[in-house]
Order: structure tokens, then C-alpha cells, then sequence
């Protein structure tokens, strides 16, 4: 047996922590359940990131389309936030829900952590391709999760089957150095991979297995001619030196002999801030532990109102609220939920607020729609033009 948990353990509460099964014990037995409103926000992004991309919405509107008579209004998934904005506001009676908060925050914690860090990736790829190439650094059991993320965050491609067929997309690779060490040479390897693989598949090789890139490069470039379509660079960080160097003299050497249309791609270790430093001379990136292994975003989710009545914790604002956003300049204002958007005008710009919220869920009927990966990626990239890194 695998170390996981199932669905049905996930909806039946067994994910909670133990303070909640307690808590909702004592109300049982003291007979109080009131009607709460509670807020999922950030207080603080991680490594001073200023904007996080929401995701994690889908699975927390199907965990809660089985609790009767909830309401859930919340960000589209794929909408970019700000700290201290709500991204949730959950209504009901709090024995329905309150044993899911440990799941929920789980399921955006984690979601929008890995989105938010593609976004960052494919901001600095700009028009090159991201690939996310970390299936390996994450229990197996979440792939297809982690995957999905990456790919709305704004990743081109994903490397598993089961993650790619979540998202509707081909599965994205290359050649592992296994095939080569087999094979015991790159070019060999390379014309072994053209011969078996379905023809619509990119030939790309692997050239750092055992000698230098620029001469394996030239080599399988000449070998394959026409049919290569790209290389990958893979070199361990130990035999670096100056990689952006490295990668400058295996396109000189490529262009002058003709191939000009062999794309390099790169893959080992890295994060955005590389991207930016070798993005005008790599085609595409395959990214893998700091998208798929990205750390969390600390939401919380906290009671803002009982029974209609505004209250909260220290720290925290009461009142259920919701976020307007500035059409023109990307402003955001939190306001008090039966606030309306058109009593605001932009103070930056002048442009008008809409609203950011929808209803998820209303009185136990989901009213979501699910949108497709594809779609919510879209989306995703739209809102890029707002961001800096
Ligand atoms: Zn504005």
C-alpha cells in the first residue's frame, strides 16, 4: 500500500486536523451551529513576490458541492490576487464545512504555489517555450495535479501521460540519458529514437551525455539532418562554467553550418531568474523542481461574520468582502460584499472597477463551470501584461 489518502478520505473529513473533529465535537454537544461567513486570504507572499495566480478552486468547489445549503463566491481559478485580498468567502452553517478547512487550504496552499512560480517562469520565457519537467521531484500520487498547475500558471507543456491527458494536451520530452548510455552514443541513440517514434513526434537529442555539447551537437545535426528538430542541454551544474557561453558557442556552431532551425533546449535546475539570464539565446526551458516542487502560499481561512454579525480575530478585518478590480490600470479595491463595483471610480486612473468574484457555489447548487486547463491558462496569460516579476 501507497502512503496516500483517497478521494473518499479527503470528502469524508479524515484529512482534517484533529482540532477541528474536537471543535466539532464540543458545538455538537453544546447544540451550536451557526451561519458563518469565513474568508480565505494571504497575508504575505513568499520571497517578496508581490502577486500570486489562484489555483485550486476546481477541487475545492467539488469537495464542497456536497455540503448542503453552502454558499461559496470566490476568484476564478486562474485570476492573479494581491495579499489581503480575500480569494474565498465560504457561507454556511460552520459544523457543514469547518471540518474541510485543513483539505481546502491544502488544496489552494499548494495549487497556487506551483502556478504562481510557472507564471513567473513563462513572464521571463516570454515567447519561448516552458516546459514542466518535474514529475520526478513530487510524490506520484499529485502529478496530475502539480501538472495542471504548471500549465495554467503558464507552462507550454507537461511531461507525464496522465498529467497531459488532465489538461488535454500531448505529453512534452526529449531523449533521457538512459537511452544514450544504452545505446552508448548520442548520435546512435538519436537515430534509434527517429526510427521508432511516431514520426509527428519532435526529434530532439540529448547532447552532454559524454562529450562536449558543441561537438555533439554538430555531429547529430549532421546525422540527422533535416528530421532533428531540436537539442537539450542537461549539462550538470559541475561542468557549467559559463552555461549562457556554453550555449552561445553551440548556436554559433550550429548556424554556421546550416542549421539554423535546431532549436536548444534547456533543462537542469532552473528557476526564473536563469531564464531571464539565458533567454535570448535558449528556445525553450523544461523546468523542474522550482515549478513543481515550489513552495506553498500561506492562506488562511478565518470566521468574518456570525449569524450576520461582523467579527474576527485580531489581525484580520471583519465583515465578508470581495475584490473590485480597475479595467484599465489592474487596481484592486476589497470591499464589503453588498458593496456595489459602480459606487467606485479609480482613483489611480479613473477607469472603472468590475467585479472579480463569482458565485461558485449558491445555496448548495454549484453553479461553477469548470473551465477547461486551456481556457484558465489563457486567462492567465492575458493578466501578464500587469505584472512585473
Ligand atoms: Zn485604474
Amino acid at each position: 500500500m501507497f502512503h496516500i489518502a483517497g478521494e473518499e478520505d479527503i470528502k469524508k473529513g479524515k484529512l482534517t486536523d484533529i482540532y477541528f473533529e474536537r471543535t466539532e465535537r464540543i458545538l455538537k454537544a453544546l447544540k451550536k451551529n451557526p451561519v458563518v461567513k469565513a474568508e480565505i486570504f494571504l497575508k504575505a507572499f513568499p520571497d517578496g513576490y508581490k502577486w500570486g495566480v489562484l489555483a485550486g478552486i476546481e477541487e475545492t468547489v467539488r469537495l464542497l458541492s456536497n455540503v448542503d445549503n453552502i454558499s461559496v463566491r470566490c476568484m476564478p481559478e486562474g485570476t492573479v490576487f494581491r495579499d489581503y485580498e480575500p480569494v474565498m468567502v465560504i457561507e454556511g452553517r460552520y459544523l457543514d464545512f469547518g471540518i474541510y478547512e485543513t483539505a481546502i487550504l491544502g488544496f489552494l496552499c499548494q495549487s497556487s504555489g506551483i502556478a504562481t512560480k510557472s507564471a513567473r517562469c513563462k513572464i521571463a520565457a516570454g515567447e519561448k517555450a516552458l516546459y514542466s519537467f518535474g514529475a520526478r521531484r513530487i510524490h506520484p500520487a499529485i502529478t496530475p495535479m502539480v501538472e495542471r498547475s504548471a500549465f495554467i500558471g503558464g507552462a507550454d507543456g507537461v511531461s507525464t501521460t496522465l498529467g497531459a491527458k488532465l489538461i488535454k494536451k500531448e505529453p512534452v520530452g526529449t531523449i533521457p540519458h538512459a537511452l544514450i548510455l544504452i545505446m552508448g552514443d548520442t548520435v546512435e541513440a538519436t537515430k534509434a529514437f527517429d526510427m521508432v517514434i511516431e514520426p509527428e513526434i519532435k526529434r530532439i537529442s540529448l547532447v552532454d551525455t559524454f562529450s562536449d555539447e558543441k561537438f555533439e551537437a554538430v555531429r547529430v545535426a549532421e546525422a540527422l539532418g533535416k528530421s532533428l528538430s531540436g537539442i537539450r542541454l542537461d549539462t550538470p551544474s559541475s561542468r557549467r562554467g559559463n552555461f549562457k557561453k556554453i550555449l552561445e558557442e553551440v548556436r554559433w556552431e550550429l548556424d554556421i553550418r546550416g542549421f539554423n532551425e535546431v532549436s536548444i533546449i534547456v533543462s537542469g535546475g532552473l528557476d526564473e531568474n536563469d531564464i531571464i539570464e539565458l533567454r535570448d539565446i535558449a528556445n525553450a526551458f523544461g523546468v523542474g523542481t522550482s515549478i513543481c516542487g515550489a513552495g506553498v502560499l500561506d492562506f488562511s481561512l478565518d470566521i468574518v461574520e456570525i449569524e450576520g454579525e461582523k467579527i474576527s480575530k485580531r489581525g484580520k478585518m471583519s465583515g465578508a468582502k470581495r475584490v473590485i478590480r480597475c479595467n484599465k490600470c489592474f487596481d484592486d479595491k476589497v470591499v464589503l460584499e453588498n458593496d456595489k463595483a459602480s459606487d467606485y471610480r479609480c482613483e489611480k486612473c479613473g477607469g472603472i472597477y468590475k467585479e472579480v468574484f463569482i458565485d461558485a457555489i449558491k445555496e448548495g447548487r454549484v453553479l461553477y463551470d469548470f473551465p477547461e486547463a486551456s481556457e484558465i491558462r489563457s486567462s492567465v496569460l492575458a493578466q501578464f501584461k500587469n505584472l512585473e516579476l
